[in-house]
């Protein structure tokens, strides 16, 4: 099993004046993973919407071809392509990566293997889709080990923090205030390294 990093971080569209990321997306599949893989991507995508309580809008999950979210300019679009690692090394991947992204103001390209080519366990699998769909909604790596938006993969599966919903609502501007499982929100601390 690799232990490398969970993902790399593209900065495209975090610079400068860009406007706060939306809340309405769309999550493309490439068919080319296996019918695991993708049921993996589909929960992954569901574990985001339930954990912000449905701000979080998925307009469209699907398999197949990325298409700009069909025009729609309200909506943001995360195409999830498997690679392979010598397709992930000529795109920019760290060696060893598990999955990286690569986004910009309205689109997110994640790069991921399939869970064979990868020996991963299903459950991370999941946490790595996770983490990848986290960058496409523009959040950072956090310095908290307990956070899935930790850069590295730890022994134990990390979901949805306290601490990521805290950052995905504040680089919204929306003051979020916490819920069920979060009274009083969460704190994060943006891991500066990476
Ligand atoms: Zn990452």
């Amino acid at each position: 099993m690799r232990t490398a990093f969970i993902g790399m971080v593209g900065l495209l569209g975090m610079m400068g004046c860009a406007p706060a990321p939306g809340t309405t997306y769309s999550v493309v599949i490439d068919p080319a993973f296996s019918a695991e893989d993708i049921a993996l991507a589909q929960q992954a995508t569901q574990a985001w919407v339930v954990a912000t309580d449905g701000v979080l809008n998925m307009w469209n999950v699907s398999v197949g071809t990325c298409t700009a979210a069909n025009g729609n300019r309200n909506v943001a679009e995360t195409c999830i392509h498997r690679v392979s690692d010598m397709q992930a090394l000529a795109l920019g991947a760290e060696p060893g990566f598990v999955g990286f992204t690569i986004w910009s103001e309205d689109s997110a390209d994640v790069y991921m293997p399939s869970m064979a080519d990868a020996g991963l366990s299903p459950a991370q699998l999941e946490e790595t889709l996770q983490h990848e769909l986290g960058h496409s909604f523009h959040l950072l790596h956090e310095a908290e080990k307990t956070a899935l938006m930790y850069p590295s993969m730890q022994p134990q599966i990390q979901t949805i923090s306290c601490g990521d919903l805290a950052q995905f609502y504040a680089i919204r501007g929306i003051q979020w205030l916490g819920n069920a499982g979060c009274p009083g929100g969460g704190t994060y601390t943006i891991d500066s390294e990476r």
